[in-house]
């Protein structure tokens, strides 16, 4: 604590004997000399004032008759000075005395009086005691010092402290306020002392009597409570959001103190966290959550009113291509001036939203007829649909619109968004720059789809799916490389069905999620199994869909999944079409480099179909091209084929990266594919997708020969 200590004072004491004769004060000095005082002598009343003033005198012995200034003189001048007002004096004197000069010793300040000859005995004790009462009030001069001090010090600190400061007595009532509290509370100090708490304390839970408070109650047991977000009511009316804490005082004060933080700066940025996370930073429209949450509010109001409303679902159409080839800063302000667009042309209570990329939704409320929906669809592609200025070029844009109105298509904020979605696809299917309402009867194809989608839904549940695994062969030496995992839909009715006819569908209804968590787990589970078999260098390969190639968390998940089955990420390959790759440069690179870091092998599929461009293989970290099916099939009838193909194995040599031929079905494919330096193969020739109860089946090693015929 920054209280500055007093120090106590020294314990010799000095004690001053004046006399004008010099003999007296030889004589007094060899009578005190065993003494533990620090005695001092002059001989005149001057030298007296002046040693006092130098030294903090204990006692003093002082001689009534002497020239110039006599002892009462000296008295009188030293009762005067503040330093010396309290210092003790004994009057020595020869002469016989009058009762009037004793008395006039007294009133001049004398403490005692002594009379020459005097026993030394005496006159010792005298001075014990005299010095003893000194040094007490010295001490207690001191004290007090020190607690005005301390006192100044606490008052400061309350005065001072930012944070309001009451005391409260067991009845509730403020005995005292600190400046800031009372600021906080709008009022004065005196005007706020003598009142009740519960007058500035807004909190609902807060009951209206002060011994149902839990203040009180924990008051009561000698314990501290803590509020954390009450409100306090200021003397004008004004309501702040505080915290409070209070903690009792000492039992013999029956009160307790309570503190009050001011929490309106923090409660300001926690309100405008809340509004960020519900809009969308590039636009200043809601974002997905935003929009739910507007959709699910008037739901609930319009439950009540029996009124209609519609969701518009609007997606742009040519946005991927002004965003790859003009760049992401071009894109963004597009997507700023469709926006700006929307929102002017819509009426300012309509809800606006952008649901990521290059989705927009609107929430119309109070139609009378679901065709005013569909005016207002229209006007809005026309709008979208002009040419749009950016960067100093000229970009055309176009939308499509997928309609949902309430109640007809659902009652539910998923039901609704579901259908305005589907809708909007639907309107892409016909040929984009379109609308198209969702409705069962208006609408077909969406309810087989919903069908099929739901068949899927189901079928993920019931485990209706299964994975066969095709081995990668090495063209040489016959060895087993790995198997790669293809889905299967074992469909109760209809068989087994192929993943080109589902996976599209899995992917436009984001279910490919789902199901890819159950592929990664099933495909390197499986590569776990076959560990006694072929060993720990047997490489499972896991199609990845460019929709799951786009999500964030796509590397956390296979992290995920790697560890907990304890499976050694080099063991696992996972495969990526090349137009997966170039949907989006910058997300395709930060993929690549996380896949990389943890480990696992990369293979680009279908390699040689794309429309890419040579020139990112240099930029992506690869392991393995995947040479296309259709390449395999012709390359011995089509030299074109034949010289994409081995152009493809030179440029995996090139780049060091390994190279699968895939479709491989006959004995000539594999000769001349070895003859062209191709590392590995997978095809019909070897296997198909196997179960996995044949897989263990397959030898390590396959010999050649057996292919060949005699
Ligand atoms: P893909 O990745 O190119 O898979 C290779 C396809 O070629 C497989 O068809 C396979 O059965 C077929 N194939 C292999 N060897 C031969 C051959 O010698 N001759 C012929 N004619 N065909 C051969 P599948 O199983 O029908 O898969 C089709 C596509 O579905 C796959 O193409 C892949 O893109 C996708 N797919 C399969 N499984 C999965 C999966 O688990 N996840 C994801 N996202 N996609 C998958
Ligand atoms: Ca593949
Ligand atoms: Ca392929």
């Amino acid at each position: 604590m920054a209280l500055a200590q007093l120090k106590p004072q020294s314990s010799d004491q000095i004690l001053l004997v004046v006399d004008d004769r010099e003999e007296n004060l030889v004589a007094m000095e060899a009578l005190l000399s065993d003494s533990p005082w620090d005695v001092r002598t002059v001989n005149s009343g001057e030298a007296a004032l002046q040693c006092l003033l130098d030294n903090n005198v204990g006692l003093v012995l002082l001689d009534v008759q002497m020239p110039h200034m006599d002892g009462f003189e000296v008295a009188r001048l030293m009762r005067g000075n503040p330093a010396t007002r309290y210092t003790p004096i004994i009057f020595l004197s020869a002469i016989a005395h009058t009762e009037d000069s004793v008395l006039r010793g007294y009133a001049t300040g004398a403490v005692d009086f002594i009379l020459k000859p005097f026993d030394p005995q005496v006159l010792r004790h005298k001075i014990n005691v005299l010095l003893e009462h000194e040094r007490n009030r010295h001490e207690l001069q001191l004290l007090s010092k020190q607690l005005d001090s301390a006192r100044a010090f606490n008052a400061s600190v309350l005065e001072n402290a930012a944070e309001g400061i009451v005391v409260v007595n067991e009845e509730g009532t403020i005995n005292f306020v600190n400046p800031a509290m009372a600021r906080m509370l709008n009022g004065t100090v005196a005007g706020i002392e003598g009142t009740p708490i519960l007058d500035y304390l807004e909190t609902s839970g807060i009951p209206t009597s002060w011994k149902d408070s839990e203040f009180y109650k924990h008051w009561l047991r000698g314990e501290a409570y803590r509020l954390h977000d009450a409100s306090l009511r200021a003397v004008s009316g004004q309501v702040l959001p505080v915290a409070l804490s209070s903690s009792p005082l000492p039992r013999l004060q029956r009160s307790m103190v309570i503190l009050a933080l001011d929490m309106s700066v923090v409660r300001n940025l926690y309100a405008q966290l809340e509004s960020q996370a519900a809009t969308d930073a590039l636009t200043g429209l809601l974002n997905r959550r935003g929009f739910h949450q507007a959709l699910e509010s008037n739901l609930a109001r319009l439950d009540r009113s029996g009124k209609r409303m519609a969701i518009l679902y609007l997606d742009l159409d040519g946005f991927k291509r002004i965003n790859d080839s003009l760049g992401h800063a071009a894109g963004d302000q597009v997507l700023r001036q469709v926006g700006d667009l929307l929102r002017s042309s819509l009426r300012p209570y309509d809800v606006l939203a952008r649901m990521g990329g290059d989705e927009f939704t609107a929430l119309l409320d109070g139609l009378e007829h679901p065709e005013d929906a569909a005016r207002i669809a229209e006007k809005l592609i026309e709008l979208v649909s002009v040419r749009h200025r950016v960067d100093g070029m000229d970009v055309t844009l176009g939308a499509s619109i997928g309609i949902a109105s309430y109640p007809e298509c659902g009652r539910s904020v998923d039901g609704l968004m579901r259908a305005a979605d589907m809708a909007m696809y639907e309107a892409k299917r016909a040929g984009r720059q379109q609308y198209r309402f969702f409705s069962p009867e208006m609408n077909g194809r969406a309810r087989s789809r919903l069908m099929l989608e739901e068949s899927l839904r189901n079928a993920i549940e019931q485990d209706d799916f299964v994975l066969v695994y095709q081995p990668q062969v090495y063209l040489e030496t016959g060895k087993l490389r790995g198997f790669e995992a293809l889905l299967r839909w074992e469909h109760p009715v209809s068989g087994t069905i192929a993943p080109n006819v589902f996976i599209p569908l899995l992917e436009e209804t984001r279910l490919i999620n789902r199901l890819g968590d159950w592929i990664f787990r099933r495909g390197v589970q499986q590569c776990c199994d076959w560990r006694p078999t072929f060993g720990d260098q047997v490489v499972v390969s896991l199609n990845v869909s460019p929709v799951q190639f786009g999500m964030p968390q796509l590397v956390e998940d296979l992290r995920r999944v790697l560890l907990e089955l304890g499976l050694h990420p080099r063991q696992l390959e996972v495969e990526v079409t090349e137009s997966a790759l170039m949907q989006d440069l910058d997300t395709t690179r930060e993929q690549l480099s996380q896949l990389r870091a943890l480990g696992v092998k990369i293979a680009i599929d279908d390699f040689g179909t794309g429309y890419s461009s040579l020139a990112y293989l240099r930029h992506f970290e690869l392991d393995t091209l995947k040479i296309d099916r259709l390449f395999i099939s012709n390359m011995l009838s089509s030299p074109k084929d034949a010289a994409v193909v081995s152009t493809i194995i030179d440029l995996g040599w090139n780049l060091g990266l390994e190279v699968i031929a895939e479709g491989v079905e006959t004995i000539e494919q594999r000769d001349w594919l070895l003859e062209h330096r191709c590392h590995i193969m997978q095809g019909f020739l070897v296997a198909k997708g196997l179960p996995v109860a044949e897989t263990a089946h397959f030898p390590a090693q396959i010999d050649w020969d057996v292919y060949r015929k005699p």
